[in-house]
C-alpha cells in the first residue's frame, strides 16, 4: 500500500486543482474520485436506471459496467452496449462527457446509495495499492482511506464556490447565471452532507482550509507545509 494524502471538501472547494498541483510537486499519482462517481452516474442513465429504481435492479447495471482511469481520463465500458466505442479494450474516453449540469445532478443522487458507494469501494482503494496518490472527494479520509497518511478538509464559501463553477462551465462554453449556480451547489452540499451512507464531514486530523480568499499558491503552500512539517 502506498502513502495516501485525502482532499475531502464541498464541490467547487478546489480539491482538483489542489490535488493535481500537490500530486505533481511530490510525484504521487491522482484520484479524482468524483469523476468516478460521474462515470456511473452516466452509466445508470445510458441504462435507463432511475434513482428510485430497486437496489437490485441497479446493481444489475453495475455489474455490467467497467470503470478505469489513467493519465487523469476516465473511461467506461458497458458490456452490454456493443458500440465500437464500448467494446475498446479500455472502453470509451467520458471524461468530457461526465461533466455536463445533467451528470452533475445524478451523481450526486446515484452516489448517496450504498450499492453505488460499495461498487466503488475496491475500485478507490485498489488505486493506492501500489503507488503514493493523493485522492479526492467527500469521503475520501473518512470512509475509503480512514488510515490515509494526511488528511485536509478544503472548504470556500457558498458564493465563492457558485462563482468558480459557473467560469468553469463558461469556459467550456455553457452559460449559467450565478443565482443558478448556487442554487445547483446548495443541493448538492445538501444532499452530500445529509445522506446516510458516507456523508460529506471534516476527518478527525484533517487539515482545514478556507480558500475563499486564498489564492492557488497560498492554499498549495499551506497544504505542502503541513504534509512536510510532520515527516
Ligand atoms: O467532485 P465532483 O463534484 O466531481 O463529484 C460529483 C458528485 O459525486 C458529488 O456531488 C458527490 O455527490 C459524489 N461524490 C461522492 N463521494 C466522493 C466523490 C464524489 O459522493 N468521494
Amino acid at each position: 500500500m502506498g502513502k495516501v494524502i485525502a482532499i475531502d471538501g464541498p464541490s467547487g472547494a478546489g480539491k482538483s486543482t489542489m490535488a493535481k498541483l500537490i500530486a505533481k510537486e511530490l510525484g504521487f499519482d491522482y484520484l479524482d474520485t468524483g469523476s468516478l462517481y460521474r462515470t456511473v452516474a452516466l452509466a445508470l442513465r445510458e441504462k435507463g436506471i432511475e434513482p428510485n429504481d430497486p437496489d437490485d435492479k441497479i446493481l444489475k447495471a453495475l455489474n455490467d459496467i467497467t470503470v478505469t482511469f489513467k493519465g487523469g481520463r476516465v473511461f467506461l465500458k458497458n458490456a452490454s452496449r456493443f458500440t465500437p466505442h464500448d467494446s475498446r479494450s479500455n472502453g470509451r474516453d467520458v471524461s468530457e462527457d461526465i461533466r455536463s449540469k445533467e451528470v452533475d445532478y445524478y451523481s450526486s443522487v446515484f452516489s448517496a446509495k450504498k450499492v453505488v458507494r460499495d461498487f466503488l469501494f475496491d475500485i478507490q482503494r485498489n488505486a493506492a495499492s501500489i503507488n503514493d496518490i493523493v485522492v479526492e472527494g467527500r469521503d475520501i479520509a473518512t470512509v475509503v482511506f480512514p488510515d490515509a497518511w494526511k488528511k485536509v478538509y478544503l472548504d470556500a464559501s457558498l458564493k465563492e464556490r457558485a462563482k468558480r463553477r459557473c467560469l468553469q462551465f463558461r469556459e467550456r462554453g455553457i452559460y449559467i447565471s450565478m443565482e443558478e449556480s448556487r442554487r445547483d451547489v446548495m443541493e448538492r452540499d445538501t444532499r452530500d452532507s445529509n445522506r446516510d451512507t458516507a456523508p460529506l464531514k471534516r476527518a478527525g486530523g484533517a487539515l482545514l482550509i478556507d480558500s475563499s480568499n486564498l489564492s492557488i499558491e497560498q492554499v498549495k503552500e499551506k497544504i505542502l507545509k503541513f504534509i512536510r512539517a510532520e515527516t
